[in-house]
């Protein structure tokens, strides 16, 4: 497990969303990305099982442990938030963070009272790379995460406007793209109209996929084939690509390590 992000030099793919403390049998899934040379961002959903996750990564180069708390369970765990503050310094990645009103907006000044105390944590020393929520809430993920705020912003699985989507790139902001929205057409369309070099992509496993099955980090493998598709360009560039550009999100973070 590596916390300063350092990519092994023989991974092709990357997962930079996944839930991998969620999967039933975590080192299997992450032996198995190994094996199919995908690096992955290992969210958490609250800050208390940060640890956890590390110890559970420990033998694995390709992972790397995000610190989260996750929207929907900031009313439950906004305790967790000093422990967030003390850990922030430790961990170059922060996920899964953000802010969620599919079940309504009554949540979301305590929603966005925790990102802001959570944002303020990753400003000290280095440039976190941040995995943000933003269902229902796109807008308020523009006004929260001001421009200019010193991170590497990656919006997951985003599903907000052409206009935000522009907004969110325009601030040089990145995507990760998953396969539930390389088979949607709200997703497609996203797609087409994102900049290259701000793609990333996810599984978000193992959150359960339409046809039955539970997302896993190989899927990141037929995303990418769909980008190379969907870009013309065959799916070894798409590849490379997507891989250059988390590289690109790892260099911004390094150059500011302390
Ligand atoms: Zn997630």
């Amino acid at each position: 497990v590596t916390t300063v992000g350092v990519l092994p030099p023989d991974v092709r793919y990357v997962d930079a969303h996944c839930h991998i403390d969620l999967f039933a049998d975590p080192t299997a899934t992450m032996r198995s990305a190994r094996e199919q040379a995908i690096a992955i961002v290992a969210m958490t959903n609250t800050p208390s099982v940060f640890r956890r996750m590390e110890q559970l990564a420990c033998e694995f180069d390709n992972v790397f442990c995000a610190l989260g708390l996750h929207p929907e369970l900031v009313a439950e765990r906004h305790r967790e938030l000093p422990l967030f503050n003390e850990l922030a310094a430790e961990t170059a990645f922060i996920g899964e963070i953000g802010m969620d009103g599919a079940k309504g907006r009554a949540e979301l000044p305590r929603q966005r009272r925790a990102l802001d105390e959570m944002l303020a944590a990753c400003r000290p020393g280095r440039k976190h790379i941040l995995s943000v929520h933003s269902r229902r809430a796109s807008a308020d993920i523009l006004e929260a995460i001001a421009p200019g705020f010193p991170g590497i912003v990656i919006l997951h699985w985003f599903s907000g406007s052409l206009a935000q989507a522009q907004v969110a790139a325009e601030r040089g902001w990145f995507f990760s793209v998953n396969l539930a929205m390389t088979r949607s057409q709200s997703g497609k369309t996203l797609i087409s109209r994102l900049p290259r070099d701000r793609v990333l992509t996810e599984s978000d496993g193992p959150i359960l996929l339409s046809e039955g099955r539970r997302g896993g980090p190989a899927d990141v493998v037929s995303v990418v084939e769909y980008l190379g598709a969907a870009w013309g360009v065959g799916r070894e560039e798409a590849r490379e690509q997507v891989l250059h550009n988390f590289e690109r999100c790892l260099r911004a973070s390094h150059a500011s390590a302390p």
